[in-house]
């Protein structure tokens, strides 16, 4: 019966499809690269391969059911009352979807009903609260290569942020990282390893969708300029093919306006310290490098109070600012709040506030719900309080968003009155416009309440016209309106009463006046819902000019937040105010790791210097002695200052930093088809090429992926390299100690070490990073503390006791020292070495050098 709704067309030829199947199909070819989700009463039914496919990801029942074209059609459903949770599944997956409703009456049409698709759920356009996680942006990227350069544009639809930035086809992996978009967008003709491998939802668009002109005029036409100037877009490069191609997909999914999405920021790369893909997967920012949530820096530092907070604290750590003034900003903000536990106070009267950026957005494409409109008249009643305590802090920034979050009477006014103190969840069931907002809707309302008085009067009319003590006048859904009189006194009742209904005990009848009355009742009760929803859309319509105010709220309410967060940890942690300077310095006293310091019971600090006289510290020092957490708690403590928050030091004193590298850890690229050697090699080249004087490198143990030699020798070209050419700031560790010399030749290299000493055959690491080269690498010992048997570690010391009795009648071997031996002394040369040496070659005779020769001969021949 499901499928044969409306006829089917009679006929001698093969039969074709059902009128609903016909239109099924219109619609499923608007749409052949998205499920289907087509509304028949109570359920979304999908058919066809959409229905194969929707019923393994959805784990539903797979059915078979009626017919169209001689077929049976093979269906899968579900309840349209718990569509939201099947939507997060597949969007989870990479999948989109395209919800048709009925939007005809049933009742009055002829055939199937008048349907048609409202809304089409991609991952990268999630608005609806149930679909996102809060706490974190969902991007819809589109992606525009042309050669080496590479134009980018993200939205973020439940924010309304849309951004354009130009940069190197190089960087695409690390953008990528940077804003893990949910969805991207691409030209169909563009094929790249890069965007294959992030495990992301592609969708591929004509190529002419990212043509400059097509691109100016959706976006021209989208913000109703006369050109892109006004945002500083004038001069865009790939980026506004990209963002071009981005709004039309936004428009085509949304079908309301994007209206929200007011304007276009335009990024440049020297805004930030840059970090590259392998760089924030390292410093584990905001994900470990397991891709887990916790532990990470952002775990550490989110005490937000609201997901507004949260997700502008994801954004400050991902972005630290080169702009010194909007640093500074934000950290004398925090030096002001950390004051007379002002940012517990600001965090008190942030904490109950909704999320008003992703309500406003709700609002300006027109789904959001009663709910959303209570809690933000809620936040706006509580925005005079923050207000006065924000204009009692002396700091700049804090001003300035005091001034973005001054409260807005008009649009607190409009939503007290029209919204009821508790409206129901959904509009359909009414129950969400005030009482007193609208006299028509009073009128209405008045005569459902009214009709209660009205039953009763009339129960007691009736029994004392027809003398029926127990006659009742009720109603229920499916038969209305009625009087019900039991069998024994049925012949008492009017002429006027009409039967309606006969059960085993009495009789319901009806009464004109009744009817009249249910008609009325009933009309009333529809003309409401009516009413309210109009109200509603009207309401809607009222608020969008207050859109931008609510935008730039929610940005002020969501750095209040971040920057509280940012106080209150600085005075749990014991962070110090990091200091900015124009020379090239790195100074950081007493520095620890944000992370790793939490986790342990006694972290020892230790201080980094890194000058323009002493620019690369090689790293000595056994396996797990702490050198990997001291690099990376310099990295970090230079990006948390960079992103405007205190740091997990004693002080800190900062030069000029454009861009973070590291090149840490070893991991296989199989995805990729790329070895542990070959990622690391590329990690490498990568800084090598693009590494600056102001730019903080960490390199940990380069070259172990190869043989000891070649190793080696790479390790030591690569530091002489960031010496002498890239002239970065470096950290540089290593177990190969040959490198340790490098510090004699060039003054700007310094050694640094991290100890352990040996307490009763076990080790026990100090932590301390102490000057000059290790003395000692404790390999078997750190194997017997990771529980290597005891058989293995007594082999490997008599191993280890032959290898150094070798090591010492040859020349040294540059990765011995990992082996665990002390440090190769300087060799003793050969004798004959030493002696031609000493010889000039022009001051001998013919006859001299002859007998030079047999004299070399002959003490190379008394070695052997
Ligand atoms: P390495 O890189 O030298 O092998 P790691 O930096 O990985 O060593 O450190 C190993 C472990 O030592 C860390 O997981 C941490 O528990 C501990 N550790 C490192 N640095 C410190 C420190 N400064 N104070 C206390 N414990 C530390």
């Amino acid at each position: 019966m499901l499928v044969h709704e409306g006829s089917t067309i009679p006929g001698d030829r093969p039969p074709a499809h059902t009128p609903m199947m016909q239109q099924y199909m219109r619609l499923k070819a608007q749409h052949p690269d998205k499920l289907v989700f087509y509304r028949m009463g109570d359920f979304y039914e999908l058919f066809f391969d959409d229905a194969v496919r929707a019923s393994k990801m959805l784990d539903i029942t797979l059915t078979q059911r009626g017919a169209s074209a001689g077929e049976p059609v093979r269906m899968a459903g579900v309840p349209f009352h718990s569509i939201e949770q099947y939507l997060a599944k597949l969007v989870k997956l990479g999948e989109s979807v395209a919800i048709c409703e009925q939007i005809g009456d049933p009742a009055t049409s002829k055939g199937p009903v008048d349907r048609q698709i409202t809304r089409v759920v991609t991952p990268g356009t999630l608005t609806d609260a149930a679909l996102l996680d809060d706490r974190r942006e969902n991007l819809l990227m589109a992606v525009n290569l042309q050669g080496e350069k590479l134009g980018l544009a993200w939205l973020s639809l439940a924010s309304g942020r849309f951004v354009a930035l130009d940069t190197d086809a190089a960087n695409l992996a690390s953008e990528l990282q940077r804003l893990q978009p949910a969805e991207i967008l691409v030209a169909d003709d563009c094929r790249d390893s890069t965007l294959e491998a992030a495990g992301v939802t592609i969708k591929r668009l004509a190529p002419w969708q990212f043509d400059a002109e097509s691109a100016n005029r959706a976006l021209v036409r989208h913000f109703d300029t006369r050109d892109l100037s006004g945002f500083g877009a004038n001069e865009l490069g790939a980026s506004l093919g990209a963002a071009g191609a981005l709004i039309e997909y936004a428009r085509a999914t949304q079908s309301a306006s994007i209206g929200h999405v007011r304007a276009l920021f335009v990024e440049h790369d020297a805004q930030f310290v840059r970090m590259d893909a392998a760089t924030r997967r390292n410093l584990e920012i905001s994900e470990t490098l397991r891709g887990e949530p916790e532990p990470t820096l952002l775990s550490v530092l989110d005490t937000c109070v609201t997901s507004m907070g949260s997700r502008w604290l994801r954004h400050a750590l991902h972005h630290p600012l080169r702009d010194r003034e909007i640093v500074s900003g934000r950290l004398n903000a925090i030096a002001v709040l950390r004051a007379d536990g002002f940012d517990a106070k600001v965090r008190d009267a942030l904490r109950a506030m909704c999320d008003v950026e992703r309500i406003a957005s709700r609002i300006g494409l027109r789904n959001a719900r009663p709910r959303d409109l209570s809690a933000l008249r809620d936040t706006l009643a509580r925005l005079p309080a923050l207000q006065t305590l924000l204009l009692s802090l002396p700091a700049e920034r804090i001003a300035s968003l005091a001034a973005d979050s001054a409260p807005l009477p008009a649009v607190a006014d409009l939503l007290t009155c029209s919204i009821l103190a508790e409206p129901a969840a959904l509009l359909r069931e009414g129950g969400v416009i005030n009482d007193g907002f609208d006299a028509e809707l009073d009128e209405l309302r008045a005569i459902r309440s009214h009709g209660g008085e009205f039953l009763i009067a009339l129960e007691v009319r009736e029994r004392e016209r027809t003398g029926i003590a127990n006659l009742k006048v009720e109603y229920n859904r499916v038969h209305g309106f009625y009087i019900e009189v039991t069998h024994a006194n049925t012949q008492k009742v009017p002429d006027d009463y009409r039967r309606r209904q006969t059960l085993k005990n009495a009789e319901r009848y009806i009464t004109p006046e009744l009817k009249t009355f249910e008609d009325k009742a009933l009309s009333a009760q529809d003309r409401s819902l009516a009413r309210e929803k109009f109200l509603y859309e009207q309401l809607l319509d009222n608020l969008a000019p207050d859109l931008p105010a609510l935008q730039k709220l929610a940005a002020a309410l969501a750095e209040l937040d971040g920057l509280a967060a940012l106080t209150e940890r600085s005075i749990a942690l014991g962070y110090a105010q990091p200091r900015f300077t124009d020379e090239e310095v790195l100074q950081i006293e007493a520095g620890r790791h944000p992370v790793v310091e939490g986790r342990i019971d006694e972290f020892i600090a230790n201080d980094t210097t890194l000058a323009a006289n002493r620019r690369l510290l090689l790293i000595t020092g056994p396996n797990m002695g702490g050198k990997s957490t001291y690099m990376r708690q310099t990295a970090l403590i230079v990006l948390l200052a960079h992103a405007g928050s205190f740091v997990p030091a004693k002080s800190a004193l900062i030069g000029p930093v454009d861009r973070i590298f590291t090149r840490i850890g070893a991991s296989d690229d199989l995805a990729g088809g790329r070895s542990t050697f070959m990622v690391e090699m590329t990690e490498a080249a990568n800084i090598l090429h693009n590494a600056t004087a102001c730019s903080l490198v960490l390199m940990d143990e380069v070259g172990r992926g190869t043989s000891t030699f070649d190793g080696m020798a790479l390790a030591l070209a690569i530091a002489r390299h960031l010496v002498e050419t890239s002239r970065s700031y470096s950290l540089f560790a290593t177990h190969y100690f040959e490198l340790t010399r490098l510090a004699e030749e060039y003054p700007e290299v310094a050694n640094v070490h991290l100890d352990a000493v040996e307490h009763k055959d076990k080790i026990v690491f100090l932590h301390a990073v102490e000057p000059g080269p290790a003395s000692q690498s404790y390999g078997i010992q750190v194997a017997q503390l990771a529980g290597v048997p005891a058989a293995v570690v007594r082999a490997a010391k008599k191993h280890l006791a032959s290898l150094e009795q070798e090591a010492a009648n040859r020349h040294p071997q540059g990765d011995l020292f990992s082996a665990g031996t002390k440090p190769a002394p300087q060799q003793q040369e050969h004798p004959a070495l030493a002696a031609l040496r000493n010889v000039d070659p022009d001051a001998l005779s013919p006859k001299e050098a002859l007998e030079l020769l047999y004299r070399l001969k002959q003490q190379a021949g008394s070695e052997d």
